[in-house]
Parts: structure tokens; sequence; C-alpha cells
């Protein structure tokens, strides 16, 4: 069956101060099937929002394919593009740098109502607004009245007013105090099952996204380097930056044993000079005299703990069964 997005060697180089070419993202592949929750984590930095804002051509990529209901997004001319935008919409992480501070909330709402010529006006914004948890009377308000939960919830509601097929989250909660970010991590949950919404939500806080993934992307320097389902990537992760990134994460209540804190040394890599061979060689606890030298690449691998598949790219996951073209 055809994804309903199916991402092909996406490529995003930024041109940097003295004829530097930033490498932002590499030859990034993986599909997202309708109604599924891709995750998507990795350090600030490392290609994460980029990937996202490719993916809709709020910034246009450099080189690979972004098949939507498998056609080609990014040849499209802008008026294309605009409408295939009532089926893909994203979500940012600041609430209110993204709403007009001088339109109601019932204006931001209907907007995309409007630009689209879709029907149903206030009555479609107000239930709008029902579904995501406000009141009626917000319509008339403006976005300065309210909190940056429920800001984010006016973004949630324009985001969904015209029934996309695919949501796009970057860092949806992390502006937002730990309190309130629960409530919206559950709203978002509890709309994606109401609208069928297959989901990337991008965060750097893999215990964020173990509530909402189905599967999780582990990105490093602009690549991917771990894929999986959520539960595979938890409890058997492949790659030694899985492992160091979730070595923060307290497990679960009543599990066997804590895990062992893995301090990470150093900062990413410059993007406009990738480290040669395995680009995380330089901070990798397990790196061998290969890792400067070889790239590893993505491969699938078959574990006989989960009896499942993981895919990464690490010369440690070696004895791969096959290349890892389709990620599972
Ligand atoms: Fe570490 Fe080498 Fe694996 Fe890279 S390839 S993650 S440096 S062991
Ligand atoms: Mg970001």
């Amino acid at each position: 069956m055809t994804p309903l997005l199916d991402v092909r060697g996406l490529t995003k180089h930024y041109a940097g101060p003295h004829g530097r070419v930033l490498h932002a993202l590499e030859d990034v592949s993986f599909t997202v099937a309708a109604g599924e929750a891709l995750g998507v984590v990795g350090e600030s930095g490392c290609g994460k929002s980029t990937l996202g804002k490719s993916l809709l051509r709020l910034v246009e990529p450099t080189a690979g394919e972004v098949l939507f209901e498998g056609e080609d997004v990014l040849p499209l001319s802008r008026r294309a593009m605009a409408a295939k935008r009532r089926d893909m919409q994203m979500v940012f992480q600041d609430p209110f740098g993204s709403l007009n501070p001088r339109h109601s909330v019932g204006t931001i709402v209907g907007e995309p109502l409007a630009i689209h010529g879709m029907p149903g006006g206030k009555a479609r914004v107000a239930e709008l607004l029902d579904q995501v948890g406000l009141p009626a009377d917000a319509a008339g308000r403006y976005p300065h009245e309210f909190s940056g939960g429920q800001r984010q919830r006016v973004a949630i509601a324009r985001a969904l007013a015209l029934g996309p097929k695919l949501l796009v989250a970057d860092e949806p909660v992390s502006a937002l105090d730990v309190s309130i970010q629960s409530q919206i991590i559950n709203l978002i949950g509890d709309l994606r099952r109401a609208y069928g919404l297959a989901m990337i939500f991008i965060s750097h806080d893999l215990s964020v996204i173990r509530h909402v993934s189905d599967r999780i992307a582990v990105m490093y320097l602009g690549r991917i380097v771990e894929i999986g389902p959520a539960a595979q990537v938890f409890e058997a992760p492949a790659h030694p930056y899985t492992r160091a990134l979730l070595s923060a994460v307290p497990r679960r209540p009543g599990a066997a044993q804590p895990r062992e804190r893995i301090i990470l040394h150093g900062d990413l890599p410059d993007p406009s000079s990738p480290p040669p061979g395995c680009a995380f060689h330089g901070r990798c606890p397990a790196a061998m005299p290969r890792c400067s030298v070889e790239p590893p690449e993505l491969v699938s691998r078959h574990v006989a703990e989960t009896g499942g598949t993981a895919i990464a790219a690490c010369h440690l996951h070696e004895h791969a069964d096959a290349p890892a073209l389709e990620p599972a």
C-alpha cells in the first residue's frame, strides 16, 4: 500500500558565511502511514525543524523527494502547493509568534477556511474551538488574552480547520510549563484519533516523544541514525546515540533496573564541516578506529530479544540482514 508520506533522500544545504555550506539535512528517507505518528528526536541543531519545514516547503529542500499520497510535492507550483496544504499542516513551538496579535481568535482559526473557500464560517470555528477545549467566547478575543497553553490550542484549532491528513508538530509543548505540556499532548493524541490524522511530532525530549509516537526516528547532524517502532527504540536502542539520549529519560515505574546514565561530551559538530566517517565518532563512547573513516549506512537487523527489526547507522549494528531501503 502506498504510504501517506514517502520521503526519499531529502537534503537541505544552506549557504553559510565565507562560502561555507551548512548540511542541515543529509539524505533523509522514511515513510509515514495514514493515521500513524512518527516521533522525530535529536538535539537542538540536528535538523529536525528543517525536516518539518522542508516537508511543507516552508523551506525549499536542495534535493530529494517528498511523496504525499504518491505525488512528489517538491516540483509543484506555488499555487498547487498552497492547495496541498489543506492536507499537510504544521504547528510550531512558539504559539504567540505564530498567531497574528491583531487578529481575533475567530479570524485566526477561520482564516484557512476563508483562504480555501471552504464553507462553515462561524459555526465551524465554534466547533473547532470546542474540540480544542476553548470556550465559545474565545472567538471574539485576541491572542494576548490567553495563556501559552491556550494559544497553542488556538494554533492547533487553526491547523485542523481544513481537516488535514498530516500534522507536523515542531516542539509544540517545549515553550509551555511542564504542568500544561501533558494537557496539550493529550489533546493532540485525542484529536489525532478523532480525525485519523497522521503526525510527525518533533521534539528534543524523548520522554515527550514516547507518549505520542508509534515509531521514532532519531536524528544526529542532519541524518536519521536510528528508526523503529517506539517500544523497540525504547527497550532495545540499537545506536549508541539513542542509548545516550535514553539514559537521561527516567524508566517506566516498575522497570527492572535503572539505566546507567551516559554523559555525552562535547557539542554537536559544526554542520558546515561534518566529521568524516560516523558523524558521532567524536562523542561516541563505543567509537572504534574505523568509525572516523568509514561512514556507517542505515541497515536493518533482526533483534532476537524483541523479535523486531532495528534500523540503525552504526558499525556495531553489524551482521545486518539487508540494507534498510524501506523503514519498518
Ligand atoms: Fe559510535 Fe562507531 Fe557506531 Fe558511530 S559507527 S555510533 S562512532 S560505534
Ligand atoms: Mg528546532
